[in-house]
């Protein structure tokens, strides 16, 4: 067995390495640059954790998130690593301490921000030392061209002269070609090996719905995650904190996150959300950067996203410890107007605005999709995946296709017959033949498409009408509140010279299939909450967070393996010899009171 893998197991408590977890350990080992790109949740830690530990000397870690940080430190003193780190969080004497480890050669990792990192005293000391390998994680923050630039990244490549010979390795979860190359070039990292993972994350179940009464099929949706943390992201600081407080009242421990709030109460928040199980955090996308929680079960968007690239990063936040994970999106023809509107409206110039139009269709496209939605996710990320992935909404329902020729004709003329000047509603009003005010202000019930579409509901003409946008058969118009008109591709539509399949909304979502999620046997349940009681408690006691504790991943191998002694706990993923001699006993009595009847 190799080193590494005796260290993987006799520390971490994990069986084998994942991915290219292997190559890339053997390759610093060896004091080569390299750039690491693995999705969210693959693995990227060990990938620099490992090769500080096997080698002699300190592993200086880069990492601009402060949360984090603490956390991922408090995480290695649990399996024994020694570890600190050091920000503008810790205070003098505090930092002091860290520094006086670092001189003594005490510590196997330092993690640092990158503004402390590059001040010229730490430089100093730090060259001092014995340094065996340097990882700047979320590299892509170096890159103007990626998402999340930051200035402080640009001076990173100062190591390269500060600690020369020292493997430095850049590690990031997105990245497209261009913001590859350039980190490594801003980085200047010495001819690196680089290390693509894929992007896909199939623990991820993709689902998104047609947005009929949001409220309810959030409650639906939740049903199945009584007792998980996740996400629900909101557009508006508005509508996180009416969402928050009505979840609060159907009885979730729900708390808003939004810029409006103080820095205090925003704090507190994530360190509930952080902390406790079950709790479920109403945001804005401005919460979720530097969000290390391995255990978000779902991340839910009552709201659309502004392209696939925000989608992909947002949802990321879900199941980064492998287990099943739901990203669930509802969306109706309502935010496709109020996206296009901001995007509009917006400061950007024209070039810009093009790019935000197209990233905003590209999403919609995929909204509408009738094959699996990760062959299509991936696709957009230049990914090929030869079959449906079986985790999808549309692989475990697919969805029906009817003939929507006619309807969308009659949809198409009754935009073009009340002036184009209209939103949905309005025309829909039109079609389905109902007399309203505005209908017989305007006098559209003299309109020969008046009534003509009386078969369909509401609910079904929304589906068309969305549908219709989506395929570019109309437009929104953007100055008009969001009044509807033809393009260039409904005439051959409307002449009947192209027929067009729609798809039927589905009825109410189907169970979905058991193997795919983390499913407990009824007596089980009570176990898995004693489980999580008790490594709530030790948590609370230590200050950290439950999952640096055990993950849930671990405790779901402990019920369904029942270890009966000590040592077979180490056959547990996730309990290594130091969690072993800490908590193994503690959590092997709980076991034992819950014996299934014989
Ligand atoms: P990333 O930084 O790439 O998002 P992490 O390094 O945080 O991912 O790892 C994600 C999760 O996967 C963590 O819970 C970690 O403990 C777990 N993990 C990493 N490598 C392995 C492995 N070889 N076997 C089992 N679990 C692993
Ligand atoms: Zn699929």
């Amino acid at each position: 067995m190799s080193d590494a893998l005796e260290l993987l197991r006799r520390i971490y408590g994990f069986d084998q390495f994942r991915g290219q977890q292997a190559e890339i350990i053997d390759h610093v080992c060896q004091g080569d640059d390299a750039l690491v790109l693995m999705p969210t949740g693959g693995g990227k830690s060990l990938c620099y954790q490992i090769p500080a530990l096997l080698q002699p000397g300190l592993g200086i870690v880069v990492s601009p998130l402060i949360a984090l940080m603490r956390d991922q430190v408090a995480a290695l003193h649990e399996v024994g690593v020694a570890a600190a780190y050091l920000n503008s969080s810790l205070d003098p004497s505090e930092q002091q301490r860290v520094m006086t480890a670092v001189a003594a050669g005490e510590l196997d990792l330092l993690y640092v921000a990158p503004e402390r990192l590059l001040r010229e005293d730490t430089l100093a000391s730090l060259s001092r030392a014995d340094v065996s390998l340097i990882a700047i994680d979320e590299a892509h923050c170096v890159s103007s061209w990626g998402h999340d630039f930051r200035q402080d990244y640009l001076e990173l490549h100062r190591l390269a002269e500060v600690f020369p010979g020292v493997p430095r390795l850049a590690l990031t979860a997105t990245a497209d070609e261009r913001t590859r190359e350039d980190i490594i070039s801003r980085l200047a990292l010495h001819q690196p090996k680089r290390f693509v993972g894929g992007f896909d994350r199939p623990n991820i179940c993709y689902s998104v719905q047609p947005k009929t009464d949001a409220r309810k099929q959030l409650r639906e949706f939740l049903g199945e995650h009584s007792k998980h943390s996740g996400i629900v992201y909101c557009l508006s600081r508005k509508s996180v904190e009416a969402t928050a407080e009505w979840l609060h009242g159907q009885g979730f421990d729900a708390l808003p996150y939004h810029a409006g709030l103080s820095t205090e109460e925003r704090n507190r928040n994530q360190e509930c959300f952080l902390r406790d199980d079950a709790v479920i955090m109403v945001a804005t996308v401005a919460f979720g950067m530097g969000i290390d929680k391995p255990d978000v079960r779902f991340v839910a968007h009552l709201d659309l996203p502004k392209s696939m690239e925000a989608y992909y990063q947002e949802t990321g936040r879900a199941g980064r410890d492998g287990q099943p994970a739901d990203a669930w999106m509802v969306y109706g023809l309502q935010d496709v107007v109020r996206v296009s509107r901001m995007v509009e409206e917006s400061q950007a110039d024209e070039n810009h605005k093009r790019i935000d139009r197209a990233k905003i269709d590209a999403l919609l496209g995929w909204c509408e999709v009738t094959a699996c939605r990760r062959q299509q996710l991936l696709a957009y990320f230049g990914e090929f995946m030869p079959q449906p992935c079986g985790n999808c909404d549309i692989c475990l329902r697919p969805p029906v296709t009817w003939d929507g020729t006619e309807a969308a004709q009659k949809a198409l003329s009754c935009v073009y017959r009340t002036g184009q000047r209209f939103g949905a509603g309005h025309v829909i009003d039109v079609l389905r033949g109902q007399q309203r005010d505005k209908v017989q202000k305007f006098g559209h019930d003299q309109l020969s498409t008046f009534g003509i579409g009386a078969a369909y509901s509401d609910n079904q003409w929304r589906s068309i009408f969305r549908q219709l946008v989506v395929r570019g058969f109309l437009s929104v118009e953007h100055g008009q509140f969001g009044a509807l008109r033809l393009t260039q591709s409904a005439r051959g539509l409307l002449r009947g010279e192209t027929t067009l399949q729609l798809r039927e909304e589905p009825d109410k979502p189907k169970k979905r299939r058991a193997s795919v999620r983390i499913e407990l046997e009824l007596e089980d349940e009570d176990l898995m909450d004693a489980l999580r009681e008790t490594r709530r408690e030790i948590a609370s006691a230590h200050g950290i967070p439950p999952y640096v504790i055990f993950h849930d991943a671990t405790l779901v191998d402990m019920i369904q393996q029942r270890p009966q002694r000590v040592e077979d706990l180490l056959q547990i993923s996730g309990i290594g010899q130091a969690k072993l001699e800490k908590y193994g006993q503690i959590f092997l009595d709980i076991i034992h009171q819950f014996q299934p009847a014989r």
